[in-house]
């Protein structure tokens, strides 16, 4: 079992305007994290693969998010306990489920 996603980034590192993510797509596609400047947040389709869409806001007292060299970290780690009960880390666009 694979345990180890690359996550591929959509929004607010890219340069190309029509790539900012305004409001959420009808469909998340995997492994993707989509990122609203606008709302401070982001939004990506659970690593497990259940679908569940995974809503991060960030903000001082909620995620943070980093990029360095086009990866990304967030902190601090995902937990999905409402249904699959994923837990991950985000680390230079590597999630590590823990
Ligand atoms: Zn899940």
């Amino acid at each position: 079992m694979t345990s180890q996603f690359f996550l591929e980034l959509v929004g607010v590192f890219s340069p190309q305007k029509d790539k900012h993510v305004k409001y959420v797509p009808d469909y998340l596609e995997k492994n993707i994290l989509y990122i609203s400047n606008e709302f401070k947040t982001v939004i990506h389709s659970c690593l497990c693969g259940c679908g569940t869409e995974v809503v991060t806001p960030l903000g001082e007292s909620e995620w943070n998010l980093e990029e360095k060299n086009k990866k990304i970290t967030m902190k601090p780690s995902i937990l999905n306990g409402f249904s699959c009960k994923s837990h991950y880390i985000i680390i230079n666009s590597i999630a590590n489920f823990v």
